[in-house]
């Protein structure tokens, strides 16, 4: 399937390693010109020539932090009018909620809520006026299936959920379409790091295994497609199952 993105203009957060790379691996292979934010320039430049190596064209880096808002300016200028904008960052500490101070609320906050919500607010007036727009928030499935300890960010990403429930809807007849989608166990270095408790998780995935970083990509490569204009505010589990059933 032609997905009618080749040239277009992506900036994919998060992306030196894990779904991020996956996802902007996945826009490159499909001719899009890709930029690459994440905090590190060295594992940053390594992913770059990875994607170079595999899809002939090497990606744009920025090293910037996105928690901040410095970092989000940074981020933006280094990918002007973004046509596809998939934001993600790395998720907040698990912690009893009894110890969960408000440095901690905010430091989540930044993180997982502000940081999409400013980038979003930064680029979707660009893609309004050009009609065309795709953003995808990668997110997770404590959205449908809260999970205890990770209350920092069962809360934050609800906030981000809410947000774009909104937002997608007073945009939608301009061609731009946001979704979010929301992982469960996809097997990239941080989940493989979780030893025990990522094994004990996939041993309930209904399909069986834990997912490819790969197949979280298509799937997000698909919904910034020109595809997938008819397709927004949704909230997209990848997670072979394992979220108890919702209709
Ligand atoms: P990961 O830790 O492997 O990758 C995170 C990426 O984001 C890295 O490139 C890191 O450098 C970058 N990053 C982190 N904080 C940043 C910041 N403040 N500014 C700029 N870049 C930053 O994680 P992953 O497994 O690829 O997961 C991506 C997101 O999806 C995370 O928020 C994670 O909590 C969430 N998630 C993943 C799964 C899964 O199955 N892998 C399940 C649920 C939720």
């Amino acid at each position: 399937m032609d997905l009618e993105i080749a040239g277009r203009k992506a900036l994919v957060c998060g992306a030196s390693q894990g779904l991020g790379f996956a996802c902007a691996a996945a826009l490159a292979q499909e001719g899009v010109l890709v930029t690459l934010a994440a905090r590190r320039a060295e594992a940053l430049a390594k992913a770059a020539a990875a994607i170079a190596e595999r899809c002939g064209q090497r990606p744009a880096t920025v090293a910037a932090d996105l928690s901040s808002p410095e970092g989000r300016q940074a981020v933006l200028a280094a990918c002007p009018e973004p046509d596809i904008l998939v934001t993600n960052a790395g998720g907040p500490p698990s912690k009893d909620f009894r110890t969960i101070s408000s440095a901690d609320w905010s430091a989540a906050l930044d993180g997982n809520f502000l940081s999409a919500v400013e980038l979003i607010r930064g680029s979707i007036d660009g893609m309004i006026a050009r009609r065309f727009g795709r953003i995808v928030n990668i997110t997770s499935m404590t959205v449908r299936m809260p999970v205890q300890q990770l209350d920092l960010s069962n809360a934050t990403r609800l906030a981000l959920t809410g947000y774009v429930a909104g937002v997608a809807r007073q945009v939608a007849a301009h061609n731009v379409s946001i979704n979010n989608l929301l992982p469960g166990t996809i097997a990239t270095e941080r989940i493989l790091q979780l030893g025990d408790t990522a094994r004990r998780l996939i041993e309930k995935v209904p399909a069986g295994r834990a997912g490819k970083p790969e197949e979280f990509a298509a799937a997000c490569a698909f919904l910034c497609s020109a595809k997938a204009g008819f397709i927004t505010g949704q909230n997209l589990l990848v997670d072979g199952g394992l979220c108890p059933i919702t209709v």
